[in-house]
């Protein structure tokens, strides 16, 4: 690289460093944020977690409600247990399976009957509902119900959706949403799910 290259580079970062510094600064705003954490690739519940963790580790109190896999283990549990995550997992371990849809539609109730009351609570920082999207696309829960009590919740609760097909209505009321896209999977390649990476 010459001389002159190098100078062009520098000059061309600063110009985007003032950039940034100057959107950093304008973003003033304090407030609970919603994220949404959808799409059919993998990564969309242990970002979930990963941000549990993350809260916790700033000394803030979270509580996650597990809506799918009740009966699976879940590395994460035993870890975030222990450093005062209160988990919530939905009874019946409901799966496409499934074979008893009143049942699974009375599991869900309960985990969103537990699920409003941490969103009316202000002591919780931050609400992990992992894989209610679900619920919500099977309407084993009330959209307009979902959608009050995420408006209606403290003003500095943070609170975490995953799960794929996410309601466009929760999308839209959303602060920040991504989407997890599957470019390749290893199960596609014959490879069970591993501890640790799957579970
Ligand atoms: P993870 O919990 O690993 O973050 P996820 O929450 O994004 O995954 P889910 O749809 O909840 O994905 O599926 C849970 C399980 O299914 C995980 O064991 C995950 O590895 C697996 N899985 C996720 N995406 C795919 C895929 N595209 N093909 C096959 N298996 C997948
Ligand atoms: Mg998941």
């Amino acid at each position: 690289m010459t001389d002159k290259d190098n100078a062009k580079h520098k000059a061309r970062m600063q110009e985007q460093k003032a950039k940034v510094d100057e959107r950093i600064a304008a973003a003033q705003e304090d407030k609970g944020l919603l994220l949404v954490i959808t799409g059919n690739g993998k990564g969309k519940s242990t970002s979930g977690f990963g941000t549990v963790a993350r809260a916790v580790g700033h000394g803030l109190k979270a509580a996650v409600v597990q809506y799918v896999k009740g009966t699976w283990d879940c590395g994460e549990r035993d870890l975030l247990e222990k450093n005062g995550v209160e988990f919530h997992v939905m009874g019946t371990g409901f799966t496409w399976e499934t074979q008893d849809k009143q049942k699974d539609i009375a599991a869900a109730q309960s985990a969103w009957q537990h699920s409003k009351k941490l969103l009316a609570d202000p002591t919780i920082d931050l609400v992990l509902l992992d894989e209610i999207t679900y619920m919500v696309t099977y309407k084993y829960i009330d959209l307009d119900e979902v959608l009050e009590a995420l408006n209606a919740r403290p003003k500095d609760q943070h609170v975490v959706i995953t799960g794929r097909a996410c309601h466009r209505a929760i999308i839209e009321l959303a602060d920040t949403v991504s989407e997890v896209r599957p470019i390749k999977h290893a199960f596609d390649s014959g490879i069970k799910a591993q501890k640790g990476i799957d579970w």
